[in-house]
């Protein structure tokens, strides 16, 4: 059996991620357990098909408790952003954006744009969902420039 020790010197680790995980409840478990495997789901209502988020036990529209755990399509706009500086948000070198995505399933979802420089991002622009690891070897869903 190989270990670490028998073979040349291992290339340099990359760097290990300082993105805080993401805390997780019961209700939410099923979206960041597929996260984890770089899966982008939601959830619609079995009966009346409204997508919902954050995910909940009960449909608000028809107060069904079957729900659907469904493949999202991981497309959107940016429906509006903010770049919080002070104080320096940690687990970050430079300030992330924070936005607020519009998905095309109809749902809004909080997260960050990233391969985007500060003064490039604009009203609109069409994204789609990436994964960033984060401590304790979880991911998150995170949006980048469509077409980046
Ligand atoms: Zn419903």
């Amino acid at each position: 059996m190989s270990t670490p020790t028998d073979s040349a010197p291992a290339a340099p680790a990359a760097p290990k991620p300082t993105r805080i995980p993401p805390i997780v409840t019961l209700d939410a478990k099923f979206f960041w357990d597929a996260a984890d495997q770089e899966q982008f789901v939601g959830q619609k209502c079995g009966d009346c098909g409204l997508f919902t988020f954050p995910p909940r036990p009960m449909c608000p529209q028809c107060f069904s408790l079957n729900r659907q755990i469904v493949p999202l399509s991981g497309r959107g706009t940016v429906h509006g952003w903010t770049i919080p500086r002070h104080p320096a948000p940690f687990g970050f070198k430079e300030a992330p954006i924070v936005a607020v995505i519009q998905l095309e399933e109809g749902i809004r979802f909080v997260s960050n744009v990233v391969d985007c420089a500060h003064d490039e991002i604009r009203p609109d622009m069409p994204v789609v969902v990436t994964f960033e690891a984060t401590m304790n070897n979880h991911k998150v869903p995170v949006f980048k420039p469509a077409g980046k």
